[in-house]
Parts: C-alpha cells; structure tokens; sequence
C-alpha cells in the first residue's frame, strides 16, 4: 500500500507531455469539493469538470450563495491557481431534486434540464453565477454552461453574468474580472454550429456522455441497446474533429470531461486529433498519463487520420485497441 502511493505520487509529478515534446493538460472530473485533494494527489493538473449538481441534490432547500461560495473557494485554494472548470447547474432530467419541484416528462433528457432551467430561472441560477464569482478572487475559475444548442443560449447566460458583475461591483465585491467562460459541446446542433460558438466563448468541453447518447439516439443508460453505444462511431469521431478544429481556427481551446477521456483506447485518438485538455476520473489518470508519455504527437496523429478513414466503430476500436497493445 506504501509503495502503491509512492508510486501515485511520483507519478502526480511527472509532466502529461509526449515522447515528441507535445504538452497536454490531465485534469480531474470531481462531484464535491473535498474531492479535489484526491485528484490533485493522482496527478491532476486541473479542474475539467465540478459537477455542481450534487449542491442541489442533496438537501431540501437550494443552496444559498454563501454556500456554493464556500465550495467553489474550497476547490480553487486546493487546487493552488490551475485551472478549476465549474459548471453551472446541471439539474432536470431524470434528476430528482427536493428542493425544486420538476414536472414529469415523457422525454427527459430531451426536456427541461440544465441551461434551460437556469435561463428559465434568473431568480436561482443568479445566485449560482454570484457565488462562482466572488469565488474566483480566490484561484482560477472558469464557468461552463451545460446543454447548450445555440448561441441565444450563451448570449441569455452571459447577459445574467453581466448583471452579477455589476452587482458585485456595486458592492464592492472582489472578483476576477478576466473571468474564462466556455461551454460544453454535449448536444449535437452545439457541435455542428461550433464555428459559430466558438466566436462567443473562451473554451470548449466535450461531453462525450450525451454527445453520444443525442448523436447515436441510444439512451445511455439501457443496457438493452448497449451495444449501440458507440462512443468512438464515425459519426461522433467526426464531430469531435469538428469542434477541436473549430475552436483551434479562432485560437480557443477544446477539452473533454465525458467518459471518453479517460478511455485509454481513445487516447492517442483524441491526441492525435488535437485535443488540449483530457479530464477524467482521478483514478484515471495515472494510465492515461502514462499513455500520453509514451506516444509520440505524429503517430497519435497519423493513427487519427486512419481511424477518421475507417467505416464502423467496430474497426476503429479494434484498431486503436491493436496499437496500444504494440504498446505494451
Ligand atoms: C457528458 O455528458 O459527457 C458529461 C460530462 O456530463 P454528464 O455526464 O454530467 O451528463
Ligand atoms: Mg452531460
């Protein structure tokens, strides 16, 4: 067990770079704050996703905004000025809360959920955007909308964050002014107008998990069309190419918080398209650091174009999954 920990932790220091010099960023995915510590220990660099929802979830009355205030302060002094991504509600759907009384749908995750709450909401999403402000004095926030189909969306949710920075200022409220914000590229109309999108935000997050559920129409959650779940399909490699080239034209940067992150048979693929942050589990980064630190950025690339020219998910992961064991 000593020796394990040895192990994770002079692994935590080495730098997520390729054996060709390429620099990427391995951040942590976390739900609560006191998890930060864990990703930090196992090497993440960041922040890539903080699950607000849990604030939400878990208590019979919303969550005031010096509580979410504290959270946030807590992960950005942990996590020592990196970045720390904090995405704004992302409640609705088949999430039930106690302190909000959600209609029954016949479609939820195609309902009311997520952005679409929140703009619906001033009155609640407000005091979210206020908390996440006041504690971006104390690191480096950045703020991501979830569910986002179209740039009305991101223009109302900035319009909101306007009109909490005049607050705070009319208070006289310390907060970071330069403040990054970005979305998450998880709805398929997001993805295909990415070169729209990218002209209104600071940053891209891919979340692979409804990405792919919304491109492939297979519910994520049932296991009968399981195998339908193809995170590495030709159509959804292709939008993830999409938007990395997208953002990358109007010098923006793409990260990932889904699954597929910290899929090491997604790795070189997702580098050799040139992803610049992979955020995951924390007990997934070690073998995805080690992933990154033996490949070299051309191969990855190499591999990427030939797996873009491939017709099935089928070939495409058997062939990743060939390469990586020439690995070892
Ligand atoms: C995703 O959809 O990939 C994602 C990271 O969000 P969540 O899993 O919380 O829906
Ligand atoms: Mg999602």
């Amino acid at each position: 067990f000593q020796e394990e920990l040895k192990r994770l932790k002079d692994s935590a220091n080495l730098e997520a770079v390729t054996k060709d010099g390429h620099h990427v960023d391995l951040f942590g995915n976390i739900g609560k704050s006191k998890d930060a510590d864990h990703a930090l220990t196992m090497g993440a660099q960041g922040i890539g996703l903080y699950r607000t929802e849990f604030l939400y979830m878990e208590n019979d009355e919303l969550p005031t905004e010096d509580v979410q205030f504290e959270e946030y302060k807590k992960v950005a002094e942990v996590m020592h000025g990196n970045p720390v991504i904090i995405r704004t509600m992302d409640i609705g759907g088949d999430k039930e809360l106690k302190c909000l009384d959600l209609p029954e749908e016949m479609n939820p995750f195609l309902g009311y959920r997520a952005i679409r709450i929140s703009l619906n909401r001033p009155d609640i999403f407000k005091v979210q955007l206020r908390a996440l402000l006041r504690a971006s004095a104390f690191g480096d926030i950045h703020i991501m909308y979830p569910m986002i189909a179209s740039v009305e969306e991101v223009k109302a949710a900035n319009e909101m964050l306007d009109e909490c920075k005049e607050e705070l200022i009319a208070e006289g409220v310390a907060f970071n002014t330069d403040i990054k914000v970005g979305i998450m590229i998880e709805v398929p109309a997001a993805a295909v107008i990415s070169q729209i999108l990218a002209k209104y935000v600071d940053f891209f997050s891919i979340g692979t998990n409804d990405l792919c559920q919304y491109t492939l129409a297979v519910d994520r959650m049932n296991e009968a069309i399981g195998n339908l779940y193809q995170p590495l399909h030709p159509a959804v490699l292709r939008l993830i190419k999409h938007v990395i080239d997208a953002s990358h034209d109007q010098g923006k940067f793409t990260g990932m918080c889904g699954e597929l992150a910290g899929d090491p048979v997604a790795t070189m693929i997702l580098l050799g398209l040139g992803l610049d942050e992979f955020s995951m589990t924390a007990s997934s980064i070690p073998l995805i650091k080690s992933i990154l630190r033996s490949v070299t950025k051309a191969e990855c690339e190499e591999l990427a174009q030939k797996a873009l020219s491939m017709d099935t998910a089928e070939e495409i992961t058997a062939y990743a999954k060939s390469v990586l064991a020439e690995k070892g």
